[in-house]
């Protein structure tokens, strides 16, 4: 398949590499929109989150990534921010679920 995520999760395009564990990758978004901008995604495509299937595991692991980059991130008492962008009113731009982890500024809300 031709997703981009799924050629980072198997190396075949160079990231910047955040956190990893058995189901998750997060890693530096190319253009970020933050000082601190990490894209964490489940290793096994799904194409949004919406198709994530329910008591699979993945929005657990998910959740957990957020700690350890937040952690890593050092945005634990800071604050951050994690969005995800679902089809096009949304701004999903890549078919690969995604959840995006911004911190280290001030943001804004409501965003734009
Ligand atoms: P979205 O618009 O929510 O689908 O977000 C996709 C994100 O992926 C954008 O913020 C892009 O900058 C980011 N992105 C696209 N290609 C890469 C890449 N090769 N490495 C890191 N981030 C990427």
């Amino acid at each position: 398949m031709d997703c981009i995520f799924c050629k980072i999760v198997k190396g075949e395009i160079p990231s910047t590499k955040v956190y990893e564990d058995e189901m998750i990758l997060a890693f530096r978004d190319i253009d970020p929109k933050a000082p601190s901008h990490v894209v964490i995604i489940p290793k096994e495509h799904y194409a949004n989150i919406v198709e994530i299937p329910a008591n699979s595991g993945v929005m657990e692991a998910v959740l957990n990534a957020i700690k350890e980059v937040a952690k890593a991130e050092d945005v634990v008492d800071s604050g951050f921010r994690i969005i995800n962008n679902y089809k096009s009113d949304g701004g999903q731009s890549v078919d690969h679920v995604h959840f995006h982890m911004l911190g280290k500024r001030s943001l804004q809300w409501p965003p734009g």
